[in-house]
C-alpha cells in the first residue's frame, strides 16, 4: 500500500505540537493511529515518535484489549493457538514458531504458554517478541494444569510492563483416589521454583482462567460433585493454598457456569448469568471479620442494545467466558456469538461467531519497540 505523499506544508498549517496534542486524544484502538499514519508522511513521523508513543500510553493508561487467544483441540493437528482480533484488521498477532500448545493466563501484555509435550512454559510478549522459557516445575505430572501469570512490577503504573519481573503460580492438578493440587511459584528475578504447597480438593480446577485480587489468586473448581461448591485461593507472601465455599445456589441459579473475577468493590467475585441477568457477586469480610458472599449488581440484558437494535435473542444460552483484568470489558458467550461488554457503559459488541472454547482476553497497547506494528510496512 502506498501512503499518499503530501506537499510541504503551508505556513498557515497547525504547527506539530497542535497535531501532537489531537492524536493524543483519539480512542487506544490502535485502528485510530494507524489510520492517522496513513494519511501523510508528516502525521506518520509525529505519531511514530517513541516520544509520542510514551505520551499516549501514559494519557491513556488502560491498555486497550487487543483480541483474545482460544485453545482449540482438532484433528489432525491437535492441540493449536489462535488469536482472535477484536480492534480491527490493523492488529496482528502471529504466535512464535515452534511453540503451538496451549495458552494459559495473559497479564500486562504478556502471554502465558505451556507445551505439553516438551513440558515447558513459555512467557512471550508479542509486543516486544521477548520469550523467556521456563521448565516445567520438578515432579510434575502435567496431565491437568492451570497458571496465573503475575507482575512482579513494584509500581502503579501497569502500562509498559514488557521487561517488568513476574511470576508464575503454576497449578498441577492429580488424581488418584482423591483430587488434589500442587502450587508452585516461579521467579523471573530468582529463576527457580520455589517449594511446592498442596492441598486436596474436591474436584480439578479449571484451567480456563484466574484472577489476582490484593495478594491472592483465585480459581473456580469444576462443578462435579456436590462439595465441589468452591473457589481455590492461592495466597502468594504465605505461599498457601485454601478453599473458599461459594454462596448456596450456584448449581440452581447459573446452572454451575460461574466465572471467577474481581469485583468492583475491590474483592474477589464472580459473574453468572441466570434467565436474561448477569449477576455480579462479591466476597465480603464484615465488620466482625466475618466473610460472606453479597449479590452486588445485576445488568438486564433485555436493556443491551447492538447497533441501537436490542440484543434479544442472540443471548440465548449465554454464559459469562472471560473478563479483561485491566479494563472492565466482560466476555459473553452465547447462542447468537461471542461478545463484548463494557461493564461500566454498558457498550455492546459482538466479536465472534459462538465457540466453545475458553477466552484468555489480551490488553496491550498496540507497539512493537517504539513503533507501531503495520506502518513499517507502508511504501513511502
Ligand atoms: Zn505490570
Amino acid at each position: 500500500m502506498s501512503a499518499p505523499h503530501c506537499s510541504p506544508p503551508p505556513a498557515d498549517l497547525p504547527p506539530d505540537d497542535v497535531f501532537r496534542e489531537i492524536f493524543l486524544r483519539l480512542p487506544p484502538d490502535p485502528s485510530f493511529l494507524f489510520s492517522a499514519s496513513l494519511v501523510c508522511r508528516r502525521w506518520r513521523r509525529l505519531i511514530r515518535s517513541p516520544a509520542f508513543l510514551h505520551r499516549f500510553r501514559a494519557f491513556h493508561r488502560t491498555p486497550p484489549v487487543l483480541g483474545f487467544f482460544q485453545n482449540l483441540w482438532t484433528l489432525p493437528t491437535g492441540r493449536r493457538i489462535r488469536f482472535v482480533p477484536t480492534t480491527g484488521p490493523a492488529t496482528r498477532i502471529s504466535l512464535p514458531p515452534g511453540f503451538p500448545d496451549w495458552v494459559l493466563d495473559c497479564c500486562h501484555g504478556r502471554v502465558l504458554l505451556y507445551s505439553y509435550s516438551d513440558r515447558e512454559l513459555l512467557v512471550w510478549d508479542p509486543m516486544t517478541g521477548d520469550k523467556h522459557y521456563v521448565g516445567a516445575p520438578p515432579d510434575l505430572v502435567g496431565e491437568d494444569v492451570a497458571a496465573a501469570l503475575v507482575c512482579a512490577a513494584d509500581h502503579v503504573d501497569h502500562t509498559d510492563c514488557h521487561s517488568s519481573p513476574f511470576q508464575i503460580i503454576f497449578l498441577d492438578c492429580r488424581e488418584d483416589d482423591q483430587y488434589w493440587v500442587c502450587a508452585c511459584v516461579y521467579s523471573s528475578e530468582t529463576e527457580v521454583w520455589g517449594s511446592c504447597a498442596a492441598i486436596t480438593i474436591p474436584s480439578l480446577v479449571s484451567s480456563d482462567s484466574s484472577a489476582l485480587v490484593g495478594n491472592s489468586v483465585y480459581w473456580k473448581i469444576i462443578f462435579a460433585e456436590e462439595d465441589s461448591n468452591h473457589i481455590l485461593e492461592f495466597e502468594l507472601r504465605s505461599q498457601r493454598l485454601g478453599l473458599i465455599e461459594l454462596p448456596e445456589g450456584i448449581r440452581e441459579n447459573y446452572m454451575s457456569d460461574i466465572h471467577i473475577m474481581p469485583a468492583e468493590d475491590g474483592s474477589i467475585g464472580f459473574a453468572g448469568v441466570s434467565y436474561s441477568s448477569i449477576h455480579f457477586w462479591s466476597r465480603r469480610i464484615d465488620s466482625e471479620g466475618v466473610a460472606g458472599w453479597a449479590l452486588l449488581r445485576i445488568i438486564d440484558m433485555d436493556k443491551l442494545t447492538l447497533s441501537s437494535m436490542p440484543a434479544g435473542d442472540m443471548f440465548l444460552w449465554s454464559s459469562v467466558v472471560a473478563f479483561a483484568r485491566d479494563s472492565d470489558d466482560l466476555f459473553l458467550q452465547a447462542e447468537g456469538g461471542i461478545f463484548m461488554i463494557k461493564i461500566r457503559s454498558m457498550q455492546l459488541r459482538k466479536v465472534r461467531e459462538a465457540s466453545g472454547s475458553a477466552i484468555y482476553p489480551y490488553a496491550s497497547f498496540y507497539t512493537r519497540g517504539c513503533d507501531i506494528v503495520g506502518i513499517d510496512d507502508i511504501d513511502d
